[in-house]
């Protein structure tokens, strides 16, 4: 009796698969011609200090929308791209675009920072950072405004990892890595990275407050972050309940829905801005108490 079913479940398996590596292919093939035709651009996503609530930064999205005016998300692009070599181009019109978009307020505003996601291969071959030196040159932007996002993916061989996030904070970076939590992440095996801060994964922010099995985990990560004297910068906040948590336990920075979502350039100069009018008095005081 069940032996329909399992064939039926069997021939839906193979059609699933099938389907998914077709999809791949097209994927593939559109983002050759998507990088040739420039068809990316970037959003901006601010980054608050939770103390103080001004707006320190952003982090770089990028962003695929194809002529026909759909767009694809960077989860299913930035994969496929890494595994076809694709991603060198694309890392680099990253950063072009970045420093294009930014470089005013960079220049303008000493205290303030772009993140930049790197990719597997970027943090492995160290080739990015080259490009990202060479590109900074004669912008004015210091390098210590770019502050770089790596996921522990991308520590396929750890030695190389740990050799070009070394290169990458002596040329003045700020090395974070990225979804903390989500990986293999062993405080043993952090403690012999480069690193200067930790970006909790929002997972672990979407737990805290509720009854699942992940809520002391989240705690846990913030104690080993400071264990480590690196900092935090909290993914994803959405809500201030996740927010007060956060600034009960002194987790320095937070992203997240709350604050903003990813906004385009101008936008987020403009929200900088206005931030830093709100909440600069906020943090002038807290400086000179009196
Ligand atoms: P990520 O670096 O961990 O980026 C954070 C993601 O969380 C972004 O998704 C952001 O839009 C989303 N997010 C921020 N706040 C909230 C919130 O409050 N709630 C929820 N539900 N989501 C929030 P996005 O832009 O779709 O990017 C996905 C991933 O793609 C990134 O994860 C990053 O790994 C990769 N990516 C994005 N841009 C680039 C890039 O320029 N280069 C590379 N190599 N990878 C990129
Ligand atoms: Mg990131
Ligand atoms: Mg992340
Ligand atoms: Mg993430």
């Amino acid at each position: 009796q069940l032996l329909p079913l399992g064939v039926a479940g069997a021939a839906f398996g193979v059609f699933g698969v099938w389907w998914l590596s077709r999809r791949r292919m097209t994927l593939r093939s559109e983002l050759t011609s998507a990088v040739r035709r420039g068809e990316f651009s970037m959003q901006y996503q601010p980054i608050i200090e939770l103390d103080t609530g001004i707006c320190v930064g952003a982090e770089s999205l990028v962003r695929w929308s194809r002529p026909d005016g759909t767009s694809v998300r960077p989860d299913l692009f930035i994969p496929v791209a890494e595994e076809t070599g694709l991603i060198n181009a694309l890392t680099d019109h990253v950063i072009d675009q970045v420093i294009q978009d930014m470089r005013e307020l960079l220049v303008r505003d000493r205290s303030a920072h772009i993140a930049i996601n790197l990719s597997a291969g970027d943090v492995g071959s160290g080739r990015a950072l080259k490009v990202l030196s060479a590109k900074l040159q004669g912008t004015g932007i210091h390098p210590q405004q770019i502050w770089l996002e790596a996921t522990e993916r991308g520590f396929i061989d750890i030695q190389g990892a740990r050799t070009s996030l070394a290169a990458a904070r002596r040329a003045g970076h700020c090395v974070a890595i990225d979804d903390f939590g989500v990986g293999y992440s062993s405080l043993q095996y952090l403690q012999t990275l480069p690193l200067d801060a930790l970006k909790i994964d929002k997972s672990f922010i979407e737990a805290i407050g509720t009854h699942s099995a992940t809520s002391p985990v989240t705690s846990h990560i913030i104690d080993m972050a400071k264990t480590l004297g690196l900092f935090t910068v909290a993914e994803g906040v959405e809500t201030s309940a996740q927010l007060a948590y956060l600034q009960a336990r002194q987790v320095e920075f937070g992203q997240g829905w709350l604050f903003s979502k990813p906004l385009p350039a101008e936008e987020f100069i403009r929200y900088h801005e206005q931030r830093l009018k709100q909440y600069g008095k906020a943090k002038e005081n807290m400086q000179n108490p009196n």
